[in-house]
């Protein structure tokens, strides 16, 4: 039988604002779309954490035995800088500013985000689409939305009609604003614009001569607007009905917000059962922002080259670091913060070293299934790791306490125990399972993989002094590395 079958799910609806018991549209199925990167830059920590929340709830679908279909899509044009519909658009800015193509931009940064994720020990999505790659859906998107009488055009560009929408609809309701606050407190266009009404955003763009991202379309040669992307992935590959779309929770407005007019506009149906958003990870009590240098790269964590760390962690330490934190709380990074989490997962690691050395006895004094239906207690209540970890850390108690003579346990619950904490901090949380991790050959291969790691970012970044340097000083030590289709190995 499959577990999700006895277990009571509950997951936070941003829409409802309740936690609500989840209850997937086809049994034992799941459509879930996470919107990803927008690839003009090295995604940051911050971002990566987004992901990760998501990595997680992926993993423990999986865990309890659904079929997942995860759809992550890549960002590769229209995202316009400041999200306003006037500006220019992030990938095209950055590929003038290096005069190359913006494919050039988005294959760079779209190697780098893949690198992260590796790196991170992140489950690849089921699909990973491009906004680029699905132009036409995009068009016959608005040609409904058109033709429903919810957009107009101008000059070439097409803009949604919220105050026509809100007459039928209710835009704002996932953020809860009030589409006439927002009216009142926003001057007219004075006929500056194209738009009806500032609050209007565009769905497509008339390409001005110097605008080198362009497809041609029934409205002249443009290109879409951000949001349309994700209504136009989502919907192709999960239907026009899904259990799950999620983000960062500053995609709420008006990313995901849009989302939801452009939905109801064409098809007339609100696709997602469950909207859920990942909060926001701050440095040292600041939102993260590259602009202020108040930011932290991924690869720095274990290159340790940032004024913001003391030394290097593993990205074990790091994501177990965030997994101390539930999904939808702001957590702060700061190194004491990440020096506690590494000193916590080190005494989780040497617990589970104890435990696979344990001989069982005849008869049990702890009760291990209630303590196992206290780790899915804690993920049923919406995903709630840093609970699911402090069970974790009770199960370690347990170790020492049987090592030490006492408490006792039998077979069956010594394999309940280990199984439980092995999925739970391997499959589920996705720490990196290290073979023989207090031994020297395991430390040996940790340290390459990291090289490796650090090597594929310099890479990415087109720094191929500094990747040819590991490469050339690993052979020196007699550590080959070989380049291959799936990846980097190495042999001593
Ligand atoms: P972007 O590439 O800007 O579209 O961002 C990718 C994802 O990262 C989005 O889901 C954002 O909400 C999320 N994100 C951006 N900044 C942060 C942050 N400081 N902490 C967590 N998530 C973030
Ligand atoms: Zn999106």
């Amino acid at each position: 039988m499959q577990l999700f079958r006895s277990q009571e799910l509950k997951i936070y609806n941003s829409l409802t604002g309740d936690k609500e018991i989840f209850k997937s549209l086809h049994e034992g199925s799941i459509g879930m779309y996470v919107c990803g990167p927008t690839v003009y830059s090295n995604v940051h920590l911050g971002n990566v954490r987004t992901f990760m929340s998501f990595d997680m709830i992926y993993r423990y679908f999986i865990h309890l035995g659904y079929k997942v279909r995860y759809v992550r899509n890549i960002t590769d044009v229209g995202h316009i800088v400041d999200d306003i519909d006037d500006g220019e658009d992030k990938i095209a800015k950055k590929a003038k500013l290096e005069k190359v193509e913006p494919m050039e931009i988005v294959q760079r940064y779209t190697i780098d985000f893949h690198n992260v994720l590796n790196n991170y020990n992140f489950l690849p999505p089921s699909i990973e689409p491009t906004a680029t790659g699905h132009i036409i859906e995009q068009i016959q998107i608005i040609e409904k939305i058109l033709k429903n009488g919810y957009a107009y055009e101008k000059n070439g560009s097409v803009y949604f009609d919220l105050i026509k929408f809100n007459e039928t609809n209710q835009y704002g309701k996932l953020s809860g604003r009030n589409i006439d606050e927002m009216l009142a407190n926003t001057r007219d266009t004075d006929g500056q614009s194209d738009k009806k009404n500032p609050q209007d955003f565009a769905l497509w763009k008339k390409a001005e001569a110097e605008h080198i991202m362009r497809w041609p379309s029934p409205w002249g040669i443009g290109f879409p607007g951000w949001h349309l992307e994700c209504t136009a992935m989502s919907t192709k590959y999960l239907g026009h009905n899904f259990d799950i779309h999620g983000g960062g929770m500053d995609l709420k407005f008006p990313h995901h917000e849009c989302e939801i007019a452009q939905n109801e506009a064409c098809s007339n149906k609100s696709p997602v059962t469950y909207w859920m958003h990942a909060n926001m990870l701050n440095l040292n009590g600041k939102k993260m922002s590259k602009s202020t240098g108040n930011n932290l790269l991924p690869s720095e964590i274990y290159s340790g080259g940032s004024p913001f760390l003391s030394k290097p962690f593993s990205t074990n330490v790091a994501r177990f670091f965030m997994m101390q934190a539930h999904y939808r709380s702001i957590l702060d990074f700061t190194n004491d913060g990440i020096l506690a989490a590494e000193k916590g997962f080190n005494r989780l690691m040497e617990g589970i070293d104890i435990l696979n050395k344990i001989s069982p006895s005849d008869d049990t004094s702890i009760d291990i299934k209630k303590w196992k239906s206290n780790c899915y207690e804690a993920m049923n209540d919406d995903f709630n790791t840093p609970i699911l970890i402090a069970n974790l850390f009770e199960g370690i108690r347990y170790v020492y306490l049987i090592k030490d003579g006492k408490e006792t346990i039998n077979t069956e619950d010594l394999s309940l125990l280990k199984d439980t904490i092995n999925s739970f901090l391997f499959d589920v949380l996705g720490i990196k399972k290290e073979k023989n991790n207090s031994d020297s050959s395991g430390k040996l291969e940790s340290v390459i993989t990291m090289l490796i790691g650090m090597r594929n970012e310099a890479r990415s970044n087109k720094d191929f002094a500094m990747s040819d340097l590991i490469r050339d000083r690993l052979l020196e030590l007699g550590i080959q590395l070989k380049d291959g289709k799936d990846g980097t190995t190495f042999s001593l």
